[in-house]
């Protein structure tokens, strides 16, 4: 299955869809994740991404759909993929459809994440990313066994430069306006089921279950 979470920063979207695509063998392709891995790769990808990513900006259009139709045409994703945080605009979600046409291929679903946004500014501020193998943690909400300590790979827990309050509100301004417009871009095209992403992760995976077929 080809699906698109969307959704602001914070809703749970890479949470979930790690789970998800481990349960259903597809790739998760985070475009966050992609960028952070350049920076720290210190590719021309990278150096071309990270003023905008520290300013909570969104990386120009063109930069990123170069890296999604690139990341689209690997054999891994014939069997479907759940693609996090891509697009983010208008101009992005149109350039998903013709990429996906050139495939030959169809995107099927739009699981929306909704909260409110005082939730996103406690999830965001309070997230802690591990510096080895990526897994997310909140300090509240999804501790790890030891504190800043990776339960998966002992890695250290660090939080993202971008996931500072004054960052965070920045972001959620950014991608207030947009998001919405995706939102009735999907709807109109008959492709968008929204979950509440309030409440807890068990809850949110029990929607997303059901959305995708699961349950
Ligand atoms: P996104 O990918 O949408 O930006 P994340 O999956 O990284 O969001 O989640 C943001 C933060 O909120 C992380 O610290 C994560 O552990 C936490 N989180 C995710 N889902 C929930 C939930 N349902 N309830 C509480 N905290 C959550
Ligand atoms: P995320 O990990 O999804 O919170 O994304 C972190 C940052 O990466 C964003 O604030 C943007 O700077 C950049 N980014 C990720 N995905 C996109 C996208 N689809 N379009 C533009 N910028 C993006």
């Amino acid at each position: 299955m080809n699906i698109v979470f969307l959704g602001l920063p914070g809703t749970g979207k890479g949470t979930q869809a790690e789970m998800l695509a481990g349960e259903m063998e597809i790739p998760h392709i985070a475009t966050g994740d992609i960028f952070r891995e350049a920076i720290g790769r210190q590719t021309e990808l990278g150096q071309k991404a990270r003023k905008f990513m520290d300013a909570g900006e969104l990386v120009p259009d063109e930069v990123t759909c170069g890296m999604v139709k690139e990341r689209l045409a690997q054999e891994d994703t014939m069997s479907g993929f759940i693609l996090d945080g891509f697009p983010r605009t208008l101009a992005q979600a149109e350039a998903l459809d013709q990429i996906m046409q050139q495939l030959g291929r169809k995107l099927e679903l739009v699981i929306y994440f909704a909260a409110p946004e005082e939730v996103l500014i406690r999830r965001l501020s309070g997230r802690r990313v591990c510096s080895g193998c990526g897994a997310t943690y909140h300090v509240e909400f999804n501790p790890p066994l030891e504190e800043g300590t990776c339960d998966r790979c002992g890695g250290e827990l660090k939080q993202r430069e971008d996931d500072r309050e004054e960052t965070v509100i920045h972001r959620l301004q950014v991608n207030r306006e947009k998001t919405q417009q995706l939102v009735d871009y999907y709807e109109r095209q008959g492709k968008l089921t929204s979950l509440t992403a309030e409440g807890s992760l068990e809850k949110v995976r029990e929607q997303l279950k059901e959305a995708v077929g699961l349950i």
